[in-house]
Parts: C-alpha cells; structure tokens; sequence
C-alpha cells in the first residue's frame, strides 16, 4: 500500500523512514523538501539517497487535491477551486473547495478552507446552505497554501499571511487543522509566523479552550457579528449552545500572548445589528476583556436576505466603539481585510472582484 506523504508531521516522516530501515533524519529531509521548498515529487528530493527515492516512488506519494479551476481577479488575486475525492469511511459525494491568493505590498494573504460545506448554519453564510459535506485532511489543508505559493514563487513577497476563513469552522475539525497548522508555523516546515495567521471560529467554546492549551498557535477571531443573545440565536444559531456569557468568559480567559490581540469580527447588516443601540451593547460585551480589536465587515449584498449598513451608520457604530476604548477598523480593502469574517462571505466579498476563469494547470 502507498503511504501518503503529504501532511505528515515531522515526526511521522522520521518514523515511516525508520520503519522502512532508513535512518530516521531522511524523515526530516523529506518534511523540508515538501514543506519547505515545495517538492511535490520524490524523485526531485536529489538530497536523498538515489535507492531511497527509487523505493519511495513505489512505496510513497505525496497527492495534491486535483486543480479543478482557478479564477483570476483584476488585482492579482486567484480564487482556486480544488476538487476532494470523496471520504473512505463515510462515502460522502466528492466535494470542492476554494482558497484564494491575494498579493498586496509587501506580502501575500492565502484564505484557505478546513472543512467542504459547514455545519454550523450562519444564515448570513452561503457554506452553511452545503451542510457539512466532509472534513478536509491536514494534507488537503496545506494543500491549499502550498499550490498557490508554488504558482506565484517568481514573485512572492516577503511575508505570507494565511487567515482560516474560507469554508467551514475549524475547530471542528481541530486536529487535522493543528497538524496542518503546526507544519506551516514550524521554521523548518513553511515557516510563518504567528503574527500572520489568524483562524477564525464562529465561537466553538471547547475548541477555543483546546486551542488556548496548544504551544504554538495562530491567533484567534472570533465572529461575533451580534450584539445580544436574542440576536445571536437568529444569526447563528451555535449561539443557543454556547450562549454570549459563555464564549465571553473563555474569551476572557484566554491566553492571550504579549504582541496579541483578540480580534471580533462583526458583519454589519442594515437594520439588523447595526443600531446605536447595538454598539453599546458590544461595547458592554468587551469592556471587561483584555487586548481587543473589532473589525466591522460592511456587508455586500448577494443571494442572501440582508441588506446593507450605510456608510454613515457603520462610522458612527465604528465612533461608540472607539469612544469607549474598544479600538475599531472598518474592513472595507483588500487582501485579509476582505477575508474578515469565516464562511463563504468572504468568498462571495472575493467574487466581486470579477474574477474570469484562467485554465487549471
Ligand atoms: Fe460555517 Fe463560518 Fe459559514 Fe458560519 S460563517 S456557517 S462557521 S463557514
């Protein structure tokens, strides 16, 4: 049977090498060749002994998620469709997924999904109207960065952030998105840092909790997008499970480290969330918690029953906010701003920039 290589951790590698023989550091040249300079092939690993790779290729692959399609915007941003073969156990239907690029000054934003479809119910959310179809794999999840950085390495900036907000909820897919994460923060593996990777949860209390124990982590947004329970429920209803007083609580206990902040993302919908009334509710909500940022996410009309804010209200919900210490952006621009809130809206934020279709390969 093939092993596959792709999303293995570092430890994982070194013991398949040890069980076929080899000595266990042809592991870890394994995980940078892969991780690290993007070899998607063990014959081009040249640093491995030239029997090694002869029996890896028989005995290994390393499979990216087949490149179904790629959308290129105006400015530089490619929304790439993968497409997933179905789950063994579950025998679900074959699903596709999409990860956008975005190139900007001096850096590259990649939003990347963790789940196909999501079960969480957003009613602002066009993912949510899938379901859950499947969770993705730790390799189909680094997948999603590694493709789009090997397309553009000719001119890759300096820094890649990477944001979790593309389909699904990641904590409820937290270990295959750990181990995903943990080889993309690892130095030796893609090497980003923490600064620059922010997962966004729709308030998964238990996940945040496991999350808050992990030694190396992205940083955390939470999307609150409510400014009271009732509200909450009607928007997302994960609400009615974990209730505003409980996420604020883990939220007030989270270890927050010394550069951090906690980021609330809140879609503004006109006539929904967006009274005065509201904003001083949220501030109520946030006051009592350390380091927080809120960053309010016009909303852009579509499919879906909402209109939107006017300018007017969002800057003088943004003004409440600000007024009373609760530092407050208005993400109107491009790159991870555009990519603020978890789920499709993001991808449907993205589809506006008239992305055309380029060929797969
Ligand atoms: Fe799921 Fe996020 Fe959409 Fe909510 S917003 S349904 S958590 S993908």
């Amino acid at each position: 049977m093939m092993t596959e290589l792709l999303g293995k951790s570092k430890e994982e590698l070194r013991e398949f090498c040890a069980a076929l023989g080899e000595p266990a550091f042809r592991g870890a040249q394994i995980y940078h060749a892969l991780y690290s300079e993007r070899k998607f092939d063990v014959a081009q690993i040249t640093n491995l002994p030239a029997a090694l790779r002869e029996r890896l290729s028989k005995e290994a692959r390393i499979t990216l998620p087949e490149l179904k399609q790629r959308f290129a915007s105006t400015d530089g941003s490619v929304r790439y469709l993968f497409g997933l073969p179905p789950s063994e156990e579950r025998l679900v239907r074959p699903a596709s997924v999409e990860a956008v690029f975005m190139p900007s000054e001096g850096r590259q934003t990649i939003c990347v999904s963790t789940q196909a479809g999501c079960a969480v119910d957003c009613h602002f959310c066009m993912t949510a109207q899938l379901g859950l179809i499947r969770n993705l794999t730790s390799g189909e999840i680094l997948a999603q960065v590694l493709v789009p950085l090997e397309e553009h390495k000719a001119q890759l900036a300096p820094q890649t952030n990477i944001v979790l907000m593309g389909q699904g909820e990641p904590l409820l897919n937290f270990e295959p998105v750990m181990v995903a994460l943990r080889i993309m923060l690892d130095p030796e593996g893609l090497g980003i840092s923490p600064k620059h990777m922010t997962l966004s949860t729709s308030g998964i209390v238990p996940g945040i909790e496991r999350l808050a124990l992990e030694k190396v982590r992205p940083k955390l947004a939470i999307s609150l997008n409510a400014s009271n329970d009732e509200q909450r429920d009607r928007l997302m209803p994960i609400n009615k499970k974990y209730p505003l007083s409980v996420l604020m609580s883990v939220c007030k206990e989270y270890p927050l480290r010394t550069w951090e902040h906690l980021t609330f993302e809140y879609v503004m919908l006109g006539g929904v969330n967006d009274a005065v009334e509201d904003a001083r509710l949220v501030v109520r909500l946030l006051t009592p918690l350390k380091r927080v940022k809120v960053n309010l996410i016009p909303w852009n009309p579509g499919e879906l029953p909402y209109r939107e804010s006017s300018p007017e209200r969002i800057e003088q919900f943004r003004q409440i906010l600000v007024g009373r210490g609760v530092p407050t952006f208005v993400r109107y621009s491009r790159g991870r701003d555009v990519m603020a809130a978890c789920g499709q809206l993001a991808l449907l934020q993205v589809e506006r920039r008239s992305f055309s279709v380029i060929s797969p390969q």
